[in-house]
């Protein structure tokens, strides 16, 4: 069939300025001709690439290194929307940013997860987080000072971003330890909310990392769920306490409040979308990356990774601007990707594979090298470079 690449022009929204959004606004831009509008919406004017946050926190990046303005998008031809997303119509594909009304042809969602580290008694004030860029800028210095005492690092149920992120935090610190000479003084320990690291990828790749951390001496604690924090005290589901000097911790997530209120919202507050499309139950309206459950057949849903955002970001983008041009919307989301354990002293380990294998995913484990670790230097530089 011949394409309608000069067709009447269309309006694209893509929501939040993600890795998701950035990556779909882009390849959007770059497959419709220039009468078409390509708008992204995002509550910060600027961009921040979370997956560094571990590298500002140990030290290897400045937060200006991990941000861009994302008015830089203006100079492809995408309009840029700074503002609150108050309300999604998705029948109607209207959303309304601080009172104005915008209407799209076809929808892209991409606002991530709101960090609900609030449920957790005492959590914030006892502790700091590397999973925001201030939170990973002011643990730079205070790991740096530390000379002896017990780290703690916790994850916490249900859910949190990036499965590898505290395993690598903990591999970090010991790292910064080691190479201060202070290590021998200090213990570092994990308490995971998961019964082992990184679980959904499989019983291998959890065994991996668990050898990672006993080879570096950081106690593991699987299946402990923190439930409340005080200064220098953790407190955990089975009844037991933690005394700790530091207490660093990845919050467990919950919908974007805008998601949970509107229709687009499944039965668990996140967005049902078709894991292969992308398409959710609304004509022309996609879900993509964190807001997105993707059911895999283990029962868990697709990990929140920025790997697969930037995947399904692509997928539906060409089939958004095929959709426009007449042409078939062919592009799909296959379930592959990978997750890289950051270990320190410029090496990590890397678990990629393919997440939508039947009955579970099959991925695999390469052993920590710097061939790794400048994988994930590439990841960064081809979302900050090659998008912003
Ligand atoms: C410490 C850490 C390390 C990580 N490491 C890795 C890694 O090594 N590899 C990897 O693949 N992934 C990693 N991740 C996960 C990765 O960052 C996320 O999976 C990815 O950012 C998801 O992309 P997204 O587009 O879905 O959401 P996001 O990137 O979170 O973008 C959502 C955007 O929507 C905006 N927004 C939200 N609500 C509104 C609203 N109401 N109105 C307007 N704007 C709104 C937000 O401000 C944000 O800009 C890491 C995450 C953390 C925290």
């Amino acid at each position: 069939m011949a394409g309608r690449k000069h067709g009447p022009a269309e309006t694209v929204v893509v929501l939040g300025g993600g890795v998701g959004g950035v990556a779909a606004a882009n390849r959007l831009r770059r497959r419709l001709d220039r009468h078409h509008r390509v708008v992204l919406v995002n509550r910060d004017p600027d961009f921040t690439f979370a997956a560094s946050y571990l590298w500002v926190m140990s030290g290897k990046r400045r937060p200006s290194q991990v941000t861009r303005s994302l008015q830089v998008l203006k100079r492809r031809g995408i309009e840029v929307v700074v503002g609150d997303v108050e309300n999604i119509d998705p029948a109607r594909r209207t959303v309304t940013v601080e009172g104005r009304q915008i209407t799209a042809d076809h929808l892209v969602v991409s606002l991530g997860a709101d960090y609900a580290a609030d449920t957790i008694p005492g959590l914030e004030q006892a502790g700091e987080t590397f999973a925001t860029l201030d939170g990973a800028q002011r643990l730079s210095p205070v790991i740096k000072a530390i000379t002896r005492g017990r780290v703690l690092v916790v994850t916490a149920a249900p859910l949190y971003r990036c499965p590898a992120a505290p395993y690598e935090a903990a591999l970090l610190i010991d790292a910064i330890l080691r190479r201060n000479g202070v290590r021998g003084n200090v213990n570092v320990a994990v308490h995971s909310a998961e019964p082992g690291p990184m679980g959904v990828a499989g019983a291998n790749v959890s065994a991996a990392v668990i050898a990672i951390l006993a080879d570096r001496g950081i106690d593991y604690h699987p299946s402990h769920q923190i439930t409340a924090a005080e200064p220098g005290r953790a407190d955990f589901a089975d009844g037991k306490s933690e005394t700790f000097d530091m207490l660093v911790y990845m919050p467990p997530i919950r919908p974007p409040a805008v998601i949970a209120s509107s229709p687009l919202a499944g039965t668990t507050g996140w967005i049902d979308a078709d894991r292969q499309t992308l398409a959710t139950a609304f004509p022309g309206v996609y879900a993509i990356g964190d807001n997105t459950q993707l059911p895999l057949g283990i029962g868990k849903p697709l990990p929140r990774a920025g790997v697969f955002a930037h995947a399904q970001a692509l997928a539906v983008a060409d089939n958004i601007a095929a959709v426009i041009e007449g042409r078939p919307a062919t592009s799909t989301f296959d379930g592959h990707g990978g997750c890289f354990i950051e270990t320190g002293f410029g090496k990590a380990g890397y678990g990629s594979g393919n997440f939508f294998a039947e009955p579970s995913p099959k991925v695999i484990v390469r052993p920590p090298s710097r061939r790794q670790h400048l994988g994930k230097v590439a990841f960064e530089y081809n979302v900050m470079r090659r998008w912003l």
